[in-house]
């Protein structure tokens, strides 16, 4: 490095501009063997800088959301879940659903891609630079109970108010109590028309009241908030998990426990 670059290098560090400090050289080098303008060259390490911070800010996104896996769109099999309307889902990956506060709600039985589907879109909205949190029915109302009984309650709502996105995974795997209902919809209450909600659940709408320990009041209470503005995707497919299983033999295939017609969206 000529001295003027180990200059430089210093300044670089001190502001703490640690990736242009990092390819100063070779920017510097390439800079004079294509006769780069001085804009030009300003340019190209400035980008190196902007992209690397991008790069970090949508990692630590990334990793806030405390997503269960990390798989995109690209990586689901449409050919596999032909009930799956490919274009709807290219469609919420613009995320607009974002932008007017509108929820989409995935409903079908184990393995057909709820998760997957929910995750991929949270992972697109992290990307683009909403805040997202990712959670399941379970911890939600677990941590929402908690909350109340600390007297607490209030502070946990705002707080999951924040993330523009809250993905609610796993709805009606376990039954909720009267008191986790009524936690659940006051969160769904609070976000309502202010930030998008992504829920997955194995359960029909017809069959919610099942959720909430038969209390279909309280079900339709949640239901009417969560589906005034709001996109249904109804997979009725077989098990991705199982597909191998089931080709080799091992598994006789399960009649499809969602029934078309259920969907109110
Ligand atoms: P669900 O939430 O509906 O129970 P998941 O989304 O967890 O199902 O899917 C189970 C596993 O199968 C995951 O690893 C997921 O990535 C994978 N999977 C499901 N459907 C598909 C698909 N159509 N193409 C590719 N992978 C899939
Ligand atoms: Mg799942």
């Amino acid at each position: 490095m000529t001295p003027d670059q180990e200059r430089l290098s210093h300044h670089l560090r001190r502001l703490k501009l640690h990736r242009m400090e990092q390819v100063l050289a070779t920017v510097a080098e390439d800079a004079t063997k294509s006769q780069l303008s001085y804009t030009d060259f300003l340019t190209q390490l400035l980008e190196a800088e902007v992209d690397a911070r991008y790069e970090r800010t949508t990692l630590s996104r990334i990793r806030l959301a405390h997503f269960p896996f990390t798989k995109s769109l690209a990586d689901f099999d449409f050919s596999f879940q032909p009930s799956i309307d490919q274009k709807k889902l290219k469609e919420l990956a613009k995320l607009r659903f974002i932008d007017q506060g509108e929820n989409v709600i995935f409903l079908g039985p184990p393995g057909v891609g709820k998760t997957h589907l929910a995750v991929a879109l949270g992972l697109k909205a992290a990307e683009a630079g909403y805040r997202v949190l990712c959670t399941t029915a379970t911890d939600l109302v677990t941590t929402l109970a908690k909350a109340l009984a600390e007297h607490r309650f209030e502070d946990r709502l705002k707080l999951l108010c924040q993330p523009k996105l809250l993905i609610i995974d796993e709805l009606g795997y376990l039954p909720l109590d009267k008191r986790d209902a009524t936690c659940l919809f006051q969160l769904v209450s609070r976000r309502y028309e202010r930030g998008s909600i992504i829920l997955t659940s194995n359960k029909s709408y017809s069959d919610w009241g099942t959720i909430f320990a038969g209390d279909n009041v309280m079900a339709s209470a949640i239901l009417d908030r969560l589906l005034h503005h709001s996109a249904t995707i109804n997979i009725k497919g077989e098990s991705y998990r199982l597909k191998d299983k089931r080709r080799a033999g091992l598994i006789q295939p399960l009649p499809t426990l969602l029934e078309g017609g259920e969907a109110l969206a």
